[in-house]
């Protein structure tokens, strides 16, 4: 970079015969950095007039394609329109703005940036530019998500834990009862299961735990939330499902978990459950009430025998050994 290019020079560099501008350095920095004009803000967007190194990195778009361009093109589909609302409020009142973006590169790749936007004065104190320093904090976003996922799902079976089940079960009350509508909760709990960890050693049990698991997944819709709630434990939430559908859905999980043959002292064996169903919308009682019902009929399934369905309405049973 010439000495003459036109870049201000910073006051420790006044008088001096150093040969470098701001710019050398701006252009170099690891962050990323991109000047706009600030007016006009309308669609298009604000006008491109620097980006550095940096940027041209990780957008994989040259300094030469952006020059002229707006900020806009970096959008992904996903990109949070409430945050863009934000920037957008903030560029019109010329303020500072601070904000986690997600960004797409010439390619289609999606990355997060941190971006702090700071407007730059004239020597009158008008605001002619916007400069956005913007660091790429992609890595951390996948360690924070799984972060996140990891604290929401079982380690053995990778089904929702129970806090994470619960949270979403009462989410979905809370709807149901603003909104209406129907919604069915199963509980499920293998029969005898501690004579199998007996028989054949716990790892067999985690694996048999694990195959009732992936078989719930398998044969329900993918909307329907399946949480581990406790060490033989599942629960089904099934939304828009009436009671009446909710045993039909019971009894062909009841079925086909009674049908797996999982191997074991060169043979195989197999295991059952009992399931108790409750609908979401039982009283105003909301998760809670539903909970509490769906375990009164699990207990009952238990007692008539193990294998078998019993419902929160004391009127349908069903099941029994296939
Ligand atoms: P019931 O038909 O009445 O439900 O009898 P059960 O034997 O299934 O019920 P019980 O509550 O007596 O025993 C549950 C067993 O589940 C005891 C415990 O050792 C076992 N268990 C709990 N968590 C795990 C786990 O993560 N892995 C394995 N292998 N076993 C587990
Ligand atoms: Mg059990
Ligand atoms: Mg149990």
């Amino acid at each position: 970079m010439s000495p003459d290019d036109g870049s201000p020079k910073a006051d420790f560099l006044a008088g001096s015969d150093i040969g470098f501008s701001f710019k050398d350095i701006v252009d170099r920095v690891t962050d990323i950095v991109v000047v706009t004009k600030a007016e006009p803000l309308a669609p298009p967007g604000p006008v491109i007039v620097y980006v550095n190194e940096a940027f041209t990195r990780i957008s994989d778009y040259t300094a030469n394609e952006m020059m002229g361009g707006n900020p806009r093109r970096l959008q992904a589909e996903a990109t949070d329109a409430v945050t863009k609302r934000r920037i957008r409020s903030a560029l019109e009142a010329k303020q500072p703005v601070r904000a986690t973006l997600l960004n797409r590169s010439k390619d289609g790749r999606s990355y997060w940036v941190e971006l702090n936007i700071v407007p730059l004065r004239d020597c009158t104190g008008r605001v002619t530019h916007f400069a956005a320093i913007e660091r790429d904090i992609t890595e951390q976003k996948r360690l924070e998500d799984e972060l996140a996922e990891q604290a929401r799902s079982d380690p053995l079976t990778g089904l929702f834990n129970r806090r994470a089940f619960f949270e979403m079960a009462e989410a979905e009350a809370s709807r149901l009862r603003r909104h209406g509508g129907v919604a069915a909760l199963l509980l499920l709990d293998i029969d005898h299961f501690k004579s199998i960890n007996d028989e054949y050693g716990h790892p067999v049990g985690d694996r048999a735990l694990r195959a009732l698991a992936q078989h719930c997944r398998q044969s329900l819709r993918a909307h329907d939330a399946i949480g581990r709630i406790g060490g033989e434990e599942f629960a089904v939430l099934l939304p828009t499902m009436s009671l009446a559908g909710a045993a039909e859905v019971a009894e062909r999980l009841r079925l086909g978990i009674s049908r797996l043959a999982l191997p074991a002292n060169d043979g195989t064996f197999g295991f059952t459950v009992s399931i108790g169903i409750a609908p979401l919308s039982i009283s105003d009682g909301g998760f809670a009430a539903c909970l509490s019902a769906a375990d009164g009929a699990l207990y009952r399934a238990k007692r008539e025998g193990r294998n078998r369905i019993a419902a929160a309405d004391g009127q349908l049973v069903v099941g029994g050994p296939a």
